[in-house]
């Protein structure tokens, strides 16, 4: 949101949305200093929450150094050491979007490092997989570091699924992301189709909204899509609703008002 007019929460709002988790990543240029992700970490855990207050949007973040910062591990490490004082803060979920991003040596000893804080401080882990033509490998790679910590599985949401790792990513046990772009990555009609062969457990769909082309509004057009294909509202709200508030729940952080007859 921190890439988004105060316009995109006014429509989300009107239609239906009740609450935003921002991933901490990549602002589209690098960032020269440790500082400049302080300053940012303040921007996602005071000025946005409050921005998304006026609408009657609950905002709640991540926070992590994303894997296209995160290839100068000294660089890196002074990041990740302002993390913990930012993990006191009452809207933080856990450490995210971490993952790899050219599948590097130093991208994957600064994930195992963030997993790690992860472990010590208790967080939820929102993973980013990479979206290139190696996304299978990047998201195996990135699975086998999680499966080696001490990680419940289950506590842990594995972002940017598509049709060939999404499989691999639940009978692992972990929960499986489709955030939906309106025609890169995944789309509402993808995702409809993810679910109609995958099911409807540990798996949701979240609307993209970040600096590139992207639609704060694709979980609605999501919905109308499964209506449309004649699914029920109940497995609608799950994967929409229930499913996201089932495993955001398990951050003592996360809390939302929902208003169902
Ligand atoms: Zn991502």
């Amino acid at each position: 949101m921190v890439s988004r007019t105060t316009d995109d929460y006014q429509r989300m709002a009107q239609s239906g949305c009740i609450a935003v988790t921002e991933p901490a990543f990549w602002a589209g240029f690098d960032r020269s200093s440790a500082q400049g992700f302080a300053d940012y970490f303040r921007q996602l855990t005071e000025y946005e929450p409050r921005r998304a207050a006026l609408f009657g949007i609950r905002h709640f973040t991540w926070l992590c150094i994303n894997p296209k910062e995160a290839d100068d591990p000294g660089f890196a490490r002074e990041v990740i050491s302002i993390i913990p004082e930012f993990l006191k803060c009452n809207t933080v979920l856990g450490i995210g979007e971490i993952g790899l991003n050219k599948n590097t040596k130093n991208e994957l000893i600064i994930l195992e490092e963030q997993i790690a804080l992860a472990e010590t401080h208790h967080q939820l882990v929102l993973v980013h997989t990479p979206h290139l033509e190696d996304k299978r490998k990047g998201t195996r790679v990135i699975m086998d570091a999680l499966s080696a910590s001490s990680i419940d599985p289950g506590r842990i949401l594995i972002d940017h699924v598509e049709e060939h790792t999404v499989g691999e990513v639940l009978d692992r046990g972990f929960w499986a992301g489709m955030t939906l772009y309106p025609d890169t990555k995944m789309t509402p009609q993808r995702a409809t189709d993810v679910i109609e062969i995958y099911g409807s457990e540990r798996i949701w769909m979240n609307s993209a909204g970040d600096w590139g082309c992207s639609d704060p509004l694709a979980v609605p057009k999501a919905r109308l899509e499964m209506s449309r294909r004649g699914h029920t509202m109940s497995l609608i709200d799950k994967v929409t609703l229930e499913n996201p508030m089932t495993f955001l729940s398990q951050s003592p952080n996360f809390k939302v008002d929902v208003y169902k007859d």
